[in-house]
Order: C-alpha cells, then sequence, then structure tokens
C-alpha cells in the first residue's frame, strides 16, 4: 500500500473510512497544542500543489482494488491540512466518478473563507470541520494558527458554505481541560454552531501523545457541562467521541453493556438509568452502584441533576479505543 492511501479503517463518524493522505507531513495552517502529529513544521497558508492529482487518484483506485472489506467513505485525512492541497477539488471529483464511493473530508476550516477552497468543498459528500474556540484568545491558544489568519473571517466563511452545502456537515470540537472549557467559551462556541446548517457535532477529548506535554482532556464534569449546554441550543445532534465506541443497539444484547455504551457518547440523567435498568428487569441501585464501584462509570452533579458518564480512560489502558477520534486515524 502507498503512503497516499491507507485502510479502509473503521470511524464512528463515518463507518469503513478508507483514507487519503494528500499533504505531506507536516504542512499545515494550525499548530494545535493536542495535536497527535507533534508540532507544525511548515506553518502556512498558501495553497500549492503537493502531489501530481493522477497519483493520489491512481494509489486510491489500487487501494480501494485491493481492499476486500466494504468501505463507506474515501477519506481526506492527512498529516496536516487537506485544504492546502491545491487540486483537492479535482482529486475528490476524480475519485468520486472513477470509484463510485462517497467522499468526505476531515479539515480544521481554517482556509474556508476562501471561495477557491468552498469550492473545491463542494466536491465532497461530506465535509467535517473543526471548531474548538468562538474566542480569538482561547482560538489562539489552543490551535495556534498561522498569524495571518483571523477567527472572524472563519467563522464567516463557515456560514456562508453551510448554506450552499447539500451534503453532510459534522463538527469536532476537541475540549482541552482549561483551554476551551470554561462556560463562556463553551456557550460561545454552541451560540455559534446553532446558527449553522450542520448534521452533527461531537465532543472529542485528545487521548492520544499531544503535541505538548502540558496537554490535558476534558475531565468527565466538563464534558457533562458541555454535553448539558450544547444540547440546549443543538437538540440531539451531539455526540461525545471520547474513545469508546457508541451504542449499536442490533447488536448490545446486554443491557449492562447497552448502557454503558450509550454513557460513553450522551451521558444520562440517572433518574432516567433507573428507569432503562428496572425496564430490563435489573435492580437499578446495585448495577449502577457496581458500575460506579468498578471505575466504569462516575456520577457527576450539574444543574441539581446527576448525570451518569463513561469514565474517560488514558490512551493504551485496558478497554479504550482510539481509532476513530477523527475519522480514520488522524486528528486534522
Ligand atoms: S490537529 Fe489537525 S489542524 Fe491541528 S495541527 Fe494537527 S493536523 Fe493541523
Amino acid at each position: 500500500m502507498s503512503d497516499l492511501a491507507f485502510g479502509p479503517v473503521p470511524s464512528r463518524r463515518l463507518g469503513r473510512s478508507l483514507g487519503v493522505n494528500n499533504i505531506p507531513a507536516k504542512y499545515c495552517t494550525y499548530s494545535c497544542v493536542y495535536c497527535q502529529i507533534g508540532r507544525t513544521i511548515n506553518l502556512t497558508v498558501e495553497r500549492r500543489r503537493f502531489y501530481d492529482p493522477e497519483k493520489v487518484v491512481e494509489n486510491v483506485l489500487k487501494a480501494v482494488e485491493a481492499s476486500s472489506s466494504k468501505i463507506d467513505y474515501i477519506t481526506f485525512v492527512p498529516d496536516g491540512e487537506p485544504t492546502l492541497d491545491e487540486n483537492l477539488g479535482q482529486e475528490a471529483s476524480m475519485i468520486k466518478s472513477e470509484t463510485g464511493y462517497p467522499t468526505a473530508i476531515l479539515t480544521n476550516s481554517s482556509l474556508i473563507f476562501m471561495e477557491s477552497v468552498r469550492k473545491d468543498l463542494m466536491n465532497f459528500d461530506l465535509v467535517s470541520f473543526k471548531f474548538d474556540a468562538d474566542s480569538e484568545r482561547t482560538w489562539r491558544r489552543i490551535n495556534r494558527p498561522h498569524p495571518s489568519l483571523k477567527l472572524e473571517d472563519i467563522k464567516s466563511g463557515i456560514r456562508t458554505f453551510s448554506k450552499q452545502f447539500p451534503g453532510k456537515i459534522l463538527v469536532e470540537v476537541m475540549l482541552v481541560k482549561d483551554v476551551n472549557t470554561g462556560i463562556e467559551e463553551i456557550r460561545g462556541i454552541a451560540d455559534f454552531l446553532s446558527k449553522i446548517n450542520l448534521d452533527k457535532v461531537f465532543i472529542a477529548v485528545p487521548t492520544r501523545p499531544p503535541a505538548e506535554k502540558w496537554v490535558e482532556p476534558a475531565g468527565e464534569e466538563q464534558l457533562v457541562q458541555a454535553h448539558e449546554i450544547f444540547e440546549e441550543t443543538l437538540g440531539h445532534r451531539v455526540e461525545l467521541l471520547t474513545g469508546y465506541e457508541g451504542p449499536d443497539f442490533n447488536l448490545i444484547k446486554d443491557p449492562v453493556e447497552s448502557l454503558l455504551a450509550i454513557l460513553a457518547v450522551h451521558p444520562m440523567r440517572i433518574d432516567y438509568a433507573y428507569h432503562t435498568l428496572k425496564k430490563s428487569g435489573l435492580n437499578p441501585e446495585k448495577t449502577i452502584s457496581d458500575l460506579l464501584r468498578s471505575g466504569k462509570i462516575q456520577k457527576i452533579e450539574y444543574r441539581e441533576n446527576q448525570f451518569l458518564i463513561r469514565k474517560l480512560v488514558k490512551d493504551g489502558a485496558a478497554g479504550i479505543r482510539t481509532q476513530d477520534l477523527a475519522g480514520p486515524s488522524r486528528e486534522s
């Protein structure tokens, strides 16, 4: 397999996704403090040709041919920012017409203010963009953008794009403890996102080794708070992406496993959890106290209610699955 295409690999957001690596490491418009690829070596906003588009497509076709498993999306998810590639639109449309598979892209959205980028993104079926901060100060702290970028331009580009794009829009918000977890910041992000057309928002936490050693994932309390604030403005279009698999109601028959899978995606009020377990014929009090004692879940107080949430586990620890935190394998 070439370096320009990989997989398919499982992704909770995208199903089985075959990755396209259209940017060499590491050209990016950001140098996020949590980036799993390390600090950005080539911080740039200049769109350019990185590879011959025919070569990118040829590599994807070979990977598709070699794949024996199902493919849900062919996803641009390189070791940097994929919209830096000036041939992006051409590559996406060629891949789609040659393979017939839906195409997706994970972008940090920093260049979406450019008309040429929005035009290229129109060639995709699904666009997933990053939005970690609503205030300029927090944005500079967490994403460490190229000095020429302006957050207001990016917000305006996102608004314009979301009005025009007929495909699916996902948003990922990465929460870093004490950087973008303040209540005002969360409210600002939720408010901005509530005004654009989107399908789903994923609240993520860094679970792989970050570019900066001091980076810590948001804690369970901060996740419950963020989830509740987002849900107030965005309804049920909010999910946690914390490393555990989401619920698959067709596969999970055991009520306790099923509850654990739901709690990995949505914090649940304790009275609802009681009700669910009781309906399954279990003793809710005993089941919940056993799960709390085993450290699999945590109880959090928020606005006079008690919530249950799946307890976060550090990367590498038993039980965690981190393969789909941001699509096939990267966090762009
Ligand atoms: S996380 Fe994505 S956007 Fe941020 S520096 Fe890494 S590659 Fe760039």
